[in-house]
């Protein structure tokens, strides 16, 4: 076995420091004393363990110890009862504190336990496959260690340390251990997944050389809202990158070799939900990492992710389901190529080196508008850009400074997103059409009203339905029974549904009898929860066409570009949109 000079028990004074403490300073200053007295191996392992892990971040093993096997493994060397324990856990709620406090007579092997023991039998456990073999494992690693020792061990294999320690004060600690730079070692260990490897670097001076790891993803870079367009000029000066914002779900995508992994934002490999889009991906040449946006997308416009989400749900993605439902990748941003890391390159830069890809369908990158223009002229350009970007089925837009770096899981002022807030009011249904293409056969398109002062319901909008094909189906059918008038295409219902509608604006006008109009209104759900008498009043709609005149005094959009119905009729083939203008 190797030799390695760290004794656990050191490893556990210092975590009891820490854990003494609340003062931040003194958390290091603890930490750092301790990983200055570490051979490299040891220094490894010892860092991990109190990043709260038994592996690197980058190393995809799992322990998979279950909580029985655990408390088994306390009683036994213990020699505690199950009540003893289960009345430490009501003491306690922590299982290594449990341990800690049942675990009072010294172990029957006398030798001590090290860091290179920890590390062999972590190794050990996570490649036993059997449920007992993995027992007998822990077991037999609890058996040799004190009750101090123990509070920790259980802390790790149960993957709960909760002892006062954020992963940034263990960086901080190595580079106060070996004098260097605490961004540099953030960076080393974003990079490389392993904060054990970071610390080695650190202690060589060589944190500078870190590779990006392959298959473990790093944090997204997020985004700012601006409010107003107007707000986009004061965040950074010109030029500005702008691209659709598209409505999906995030996707960090390795790719080295022959295989391709997908991350979704939460850092979960993810790869199985999107089958068509492996073998694309695995075709382009060489290794590289993409930050991009899955969604469903068909003759070149987005489909509504309300819709789209639906096969998200699915355990097995069907030939079906992918016909029904089809996926594209729209990559906007490159963090690694061909093993070198660019996430210090600034925007322009990656961008470029994206767009020297070869990708073809299903994998896009969304089309880059470079605007290089002055605080007076941005705003109309943006919504224009804003409008053209709705229109298409998108969300709205990022704007992004082309001088900066990515950062990893921040979100700062160099990535803005622009959308509208989102408003939305409770109305009643007050007509039904049948709907077009797929939806002919129920009645799937609603016009609804607003109360006024004096109690009369004023019509307001009218939209497709956002509702799930159910829940259509039902709607249709009490629609049915509750018609007071029949006009064909059209009927007059009994007032009775309360729906919450989303929209972007709402403008005077006097295409409904409210005198107002909506911006891309659209059915957000049902609220059968709400009675007819609460719903909204045509004096809060006003109130809110007040915010909208004051938004159009910042640069919006004129009132040609008003909602709805009408104007998305033109387009047949997303008659069931749900979220485009
Ligand atoms: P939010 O989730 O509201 O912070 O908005 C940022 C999200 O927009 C990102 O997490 C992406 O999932 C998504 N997104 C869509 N299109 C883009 C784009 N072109 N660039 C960056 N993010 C995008």
């Amino acid at each position: 076995m190797v030799t390695m000079s760290g004794p656990f028990a050191d490893w556990v004074a210092a975590a009891d420091a820490v854990r003494a403490t609340t003062k931040k300073l003194e958390k290091q200053a603890a930490l750092a004393r301790y990983l200055a007295t570490l051979d490299d191996d040891g220094l490894r392992v010892a860092a991990r363990l109190f990043a709260g892990g038994p592996f690197a971040r980058a190393d995809e093993r799992v322990l998979a110890v279950g909580w029985t096997a655990l408390v088994e493994a306390i009683q036994e060397r213990a020699g505690a009862h199950g009540e003893a324990i289960g009345a430490s856990y009501q003491r306690h709620a922590d299982l290594g504190d449990v341990a800690a406090e049942l675990i009072t007579t010294a172990a029957s092997d006398p030798r001590p336990l090290t860091l290179a023991d920890l590390a062999a039998a972590f190794d050990a456990i996570a490649a036993t496959k059997g449920s007992n073999a993995k027992r007998a494992l822990v077991r037999a690693l609890v058996a040799r260690a004190t009750g101090a020792e123990a509070r920790y061990l259980v802390k790790i294999v149960g993957g709960d340390m909760r002892i006062g320690l954020r992963e940034s004060l263990v960086e901080e600690a190595i580079a106060r251990a070996f004098g260097r730079d605490r961004q540099a070692v953030a960076r080393a260990n974003m990079l490389g997944g392993d904060i054990g490897e970071a610390a080695v670097r650190a202690k060589h001076g060589t944190l500078e050389g870190a590779a990006f790891a392959r298959f473990a993803p790093i944090g997204m870079m997020l985004a700012t809202p601006v409010l107003e367009l107007a707000e986009v000029a004061k965040r950074f000066s010109a030029p500005y990158h702008v691209e659709d914002k598209y409505d999906g779900v995030r996707a960090q995508v390795h790719k080295d070799g022959d295989r391709v992994e997908i991350f979704s934002r939460t850092l979960d490999r993810v790869t199985d939900r999107f089958p068509e889009l492996i073998g694309p991906l695995r075709a382009v040449p060489g290794s590289y990492v993409l930050d991009a946006e899955v969604l469903g997308f068909e003759d070149g416009r987005a489909i509504p992710f309300t819709h789209w989400a639906k096969r998200l749900g699915r355990k097995a993605v069907t030939a079906d389901l992918q016909a029904e439902l089809p996926t594209t990748l729209f990559a906007f941003d490159i963090l690694e190529r061909d093993g070198t890391a660019l996430i210090d390159r600034p925007l322009a830069e990656r961008s470029r080196i994206l767009r020297s890809l070869d990708l073809r369908p299903p994998l896009r990158v969304p089309e880059l508008r470079v605007l290089d223009l002055g605080p007076d002229e941005l705003p109309a350009e943006l919504e224009r850009e804003f409008a053209a970007a709705r229109e298409r089925g998108n969300e709205g837009l990022m704007v992004k400074d082309p001088r900066s770096p990515y950062r990893p899981g921040r979100r700062g002022m160099e990535w803005l997103k622009v959308k509208r807030p989102l408003r939305t009011l409770d109305v009643v249904v007050t007509a039904v059409e049948w709907g077009h293409g797929k939806r002919r056969a129920v009645l799937s398109d609603y016009t609804f009203a607003v109360r006024d002062e004096a109690g009369r319901l004023r019509t307001i909008g009218k939209a497709y339905s956002g509702l799930t094909d159910r829940e259509i189906a039902e709607m249709t059918e009490h629609f049915l029974a509750h018609t007071t008038l029949d006009r064909g295409r059209l009927r007059v219902v009994v007032p009775d549904t309360v729906i919450e509608v989303a929209f972007d604006q709402i403008q005077e006008s006097d295409r409904h009898d409210s005198g107002l109009a909506m911006r891309f209104p659209r059915i957000v759900r049902l609220r059968p929860d709400k009675p007819v008498s609460e719903i909204d009043t045509l004096e809060t709609a006003r109130s809110l066409a007040a915010v909208t005149e004051r938004e159009r005094g910042s640069g919006s959009a004129g009132p040609s570009e008003l909602d709805e119905s009408g104007a998305r009729r033109e387009r047949p083939k997303r008659a069931d949109g749900d979220r485009a203008g």
